[in-house]
């Protein structure tokens, strides 16, 4: 056991799973087309494992297997820059562009994990499975996706009070071999390129809705469980044409559970409320970490296309130009030192339980905000470079080949790089993927607006009124 390779990973999806898309059932993800390029792109994040195995390993505590540093329960400083390191080399690998690359999930796992005897505090067998299950997918390098949203349908209700009480996933009987559930989750990033689903906590529930508020994990070709995906962004252009589309498009999915059993081995919250809507925030973190890493990962690769495109039209001379794509290089500098400090933060969590705060603020409020931010920047001085980008098939044509070449030539670049260029902007902020990539940045850890709202609700807005009573008292 330890590390698989990227063959290995590959052959691990050719199970029996329900994937639709656009109207069939995928038999075969691996054999998909539009599934291709990320297969591919997934398999070398497996490779990279082997070719960096000092830096993106460490031994098993069960056997000494090699196994990924993003399992690590970091309890030293030490510990936890060697996660943050092997974390930010794998999302480099990818340009950040994975938001749900497996380290995230086993880094959700590893908090999850750590907070096991919270789990267990009144059913130990609980907090027993996810000791045994974090181990398990640890040392068999299984990949996870995860779901945690209820279906949107009417959001001014509860799960409870909607016209089908089983829309959102719930509980329908406890059996002997195990609790089986019903309804819907969303969204499932990467579903068809994972092993195993984590159904988990997110959004709090109320007294009432112990029926929905469930912890699991089950492989992904368990019976009754679909996954319905939206559609592919990779539509078999060329590289040229849609560089990113054609690599990294994760996918997302609608998890519906028709009757599925799941084993009680695998089930880790099941109808307790206050453990559902408490765990998150007594983990240290290892999740936000990684999540924070990958989105500085991301601002870094941004910040170096808005300076490309500058120079590739002639503006890099341009103050108001300097000024914005600067903005962008020190969003992302200022994120590499917060996340020194998560490391700090996440080290604190494992050891003492103290509270996340300042990677809490970095992931929720911050690095949306930056995204969005970077992508206005490549929007506004790209202007019609964005736009005017012919494909590889026009630059071939004997006919009209001579004049792209004289017309869409950049400062100090030939015409088919600068389209090059311009088309990996557009296929970053305009094409399909780019807007879902927008889009998910901005609901990346849920709604911003509720999460911006959790730190007034929190004691940190009491501390800082204390300082105002003070000086109003000083009077
Ligand atoms: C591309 C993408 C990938 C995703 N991948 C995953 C994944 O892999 N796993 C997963 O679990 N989830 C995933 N999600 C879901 C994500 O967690 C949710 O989008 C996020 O939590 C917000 O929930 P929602 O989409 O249901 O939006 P809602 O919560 O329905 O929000 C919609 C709007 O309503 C507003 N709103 C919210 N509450 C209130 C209120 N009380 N009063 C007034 N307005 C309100 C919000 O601010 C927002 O503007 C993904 C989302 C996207 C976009």
């Amino acid at each position: 056991m330890g590390i698989r390779t990227g063959s290995e990973y590959v052959e691990s999806l050719r199970d029996g799973r329900s994937i639709f898309v656009n109207g069939e059932r995928v038999k075969d993800v691996t054999r998909y087309d539009p599934f291709r390029g990320i297969v591919a792109t997934m398999a070398s994040l497996y490779d990279l494992q082997h070719e960096r195995i000092g830096e993106l390993t460490f031994p098993s505590p069960r056997d000494g297997a090699p196994v990924s540093a993003s399992f690590l329960m970091a309890d030293s400083i030490e510990a936890a820059e060697r996660r943050a390191r092997a974390e930010e080399i794998r999302a480099d690998h990818t340009f950040g562009l994975m938001g749900r690359m497996p380290d995230f999930c086993n880094a959700l796992l590893t908090d999850a994990a750590t907070a096991h005897a919270f789990v267990g505090r009144r059913e130990a067998r609980y907090g027993e499975n996810l000791v045994r299950y974090y181990e398990e997918v640890r040392d068999r390098d299984w990949c996870l996706t995860h779901t945690l949203v209820d279906p949107q349908i009417d959001r001014s209700k509860g799960p409870a009070e909607q016209d089908d009480p089983f829309a959102a996933l719930r509980l329908v009987r406890e059996t002997d071999a195990g609790i089986v559930v019903r309804g819907a989750k969303m969204l499932s990033t990467l579903a068809p390129f994972a092993n195993e689903i984590w159904v988990g906590p997110f959004y709090p529930r109320r007294p009432g809705e112990e029926p929905y508020a469930l912890c699991f994990a089950i492989r992904m070709d368990t019976p009754g469980l679909k996954f319905i995906c939206r559609e592919t962004y990779d539509t078999g252009r060329s590289r040229f044409d849609r560089p990113l589309s054609s690599r990294f498009d994760e996918e997302d999915a609608l998890a519906v559970f028709d009757d599925v059993l799941v084993p009680w081995e695998r089930v880790f919250i099941n109808g307790d409320v206050e453990i559902f809507n408490s765990l998150m925030a007594r983990t240290p973190g290892y999740a936000m970490l990684q999540g924070a890493i990958r989105g500085m990962v991301k601002l870094r690769f941004l910040a170096g296309l808005a300076c490309h495109l500058a120079e590739a039209i002639g503006r890099a001379d341009t103050p108001h130009l300097q000024a914005q794509i600067g903005e962008t290089i020190a969003n992302a500098e200022a994120l590499s030192g917060l996340i020194r400090a998560g490391a700090h933060e996440v080290t604190w969590g494992a050891t003492r339980g103290t509270p996340h705060r300042s990677l809490a603020a970095t992931l929720w409020v911050l690095i949306p905000q930056m995204q969005m931010r970077a992508a206005e920047v490549i929007r506004q001085l790209s202007g019609s470079g964005l736009i005017m980008t012919p494909t590889e098939k026009d630059f071939a044509h004997p006919e009209i080949g001579a004049y792209l070449e004289k017309y869409l030539r950049g400062k100090n670049l030939g015409a088919r790089d600068r389209v090059r260029l311009f088309k990996l902007a557009w296929d970053m902020i305009g094409e399909p993927f780019g807007s879902r990539q927008l889009q998910y940045e901005w609901f990346y850890s849920g709604d911003p607006y509720f999460t911006r709202a959790r730190f007034y609700r929190s004691p940190i807005a009491r501390e800082f009124k204390s300082m105002v009573g003070r000086l109003l008292r000083d009077e």
